[in-house]
């Protein structure tokens, strides 16, 4: 699958806002990449991200990174002194003394300075390159399907690395660069307060290598998961009405199958967590039954796996 399907492949089925931005880090003796040009004013990094989703595919070399943190993170330029001692974090009211600065400077993942002769941004349809890193602007639920896709294969669990300082640069370029594991950021003050990203998104960020395999894992989750989760198929219709502490009792629930419904495909049966569904013969065909309703512990999953809609559940709350 080339970039441009790739990216496709992840807005259909993620339903993303924008376009995954795929980020490289030139390295000095690297040639430039072929339709990129550079910006006509200098940029942050996560200013050229939020640039190139927009469509723009950027050569960002030193002098146009408006960040010098930034810039210095991602071995492009040596760190300024006021950068590299903490200082600016304290003026910033960022964090409280010069240790807490220095601690957290020092456990950033940082490339040495000249590691990188310049950052290149596009939208990932549009990379005539292979990127080192893709960067999503995200919906946390899309986040989640992200994080499923990943463990689909594996069965890990996800452990990130972020800290709310220096979000792009360190946590979504440098970090993952070194780490080969996609992570989370929030954004970071500079992100938050001179690019467009809003209040509702975050970004992750995943190696280029493992994009082919994650793209392959979200297909066979939007086969089934990502379809029923977001259409709400276990949502109690009603679950808003609360009751007083005197009215508080026994909660009963009564699995009402309707037979004619039923086809007897058996979906309820295996789903039941609770083993309170069984089919039943009826001359020659079969049908569900609720044998153990008590065990009924009112979590919905027959109710919205059945594909002829025959299953309700009757709760009654309260004493009497
Ligand atoms: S899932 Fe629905 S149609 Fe299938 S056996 Fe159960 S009640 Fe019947
Ligand atoms: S609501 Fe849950 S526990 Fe109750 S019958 Fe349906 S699947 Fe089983």
């Amino acid at each position: 699958m080339n970039n441009k399907d790739l990216a496709k492949a992840f807005k259909d089925m993620l339903t993303l806002r924008w376009s995954p931005v795929a980020v490289k880090l030139l390295k000095p003796d690297e040639p430039i990449p072929d339709n990129v040009s550079e910006p006509s004013v200098p940029l942050r990094h996560c200013q050229a991200i939020t640039v190139a989703r927009r469509g723009s595919s950027l050569y960002m070399p030193p002098n146009k990174h408006a960040c010098p943190d930034g810039a210095a993170i991602m071995g492009l330029v040596p760190m300024s002194p006021k950068l590299r001692s903490g200082e600016l974090y304290l003026l910033f009211k960022k964090l409280p003394n010069i240790e807490c600065a220095q601690k957290m400077i020092a456990s950033r993942p940082e490339f040495e300075a000249g590691a990188y002769q310049a950052s290149i941004v596009a939208p990932l349809e549009d990379a005539a390159f292979e990127p080192d890193v893709v960067i999503f602007t995200i919906y946390p639920e899309q986040v989640m399907w992200l994080c499923c896709a990943s463990s689909y294969g594996s069965g890990e669990r996800h452990v990130f690395h972020t800290s709310g300082y220096n979000s792009t640069c360190a946590d979504l370029t440098v970090q993952v660069m070194k780490s080969q594991k996609m992570n989370i950021s929030f954004g970071c003050y500079g992100a938050r307060a001179i690019s467009d990203i809003n209040d509702f998104e975050a970004y992750l960020s995943v190696p280029f290598n493992q994009m082919h395999s994650l793209a392959d894992s979200l297909r066979k989750l939007s086969v089934k998961s990502i379809p029923e989760a977001r259409r709400k198929i276990y949502m109690p219709p009603v679950i808003d009405r609360g009751i007083s502490s005197e009215q508080v009792g026994a909660c009963s629930v009564k699995v009402r199958i309707n037979e004619e419904r039923c086809d007897g495909c058996g979906l309820c049966e295996a789903f039941c967590p609770e083993t309170v569904i069984e089919m039943k013969a009826m001359g020659d065909i079969v049908k569900a039954a609720a044998i153990a309703a008590e065990k009924c512990c009112a979590c919905y999953t027959c109710v919205g796996q059945c594909p002829k809609k025959a299953i309700q559940l009757e709760l009654s709350q309260g004493k009497p």
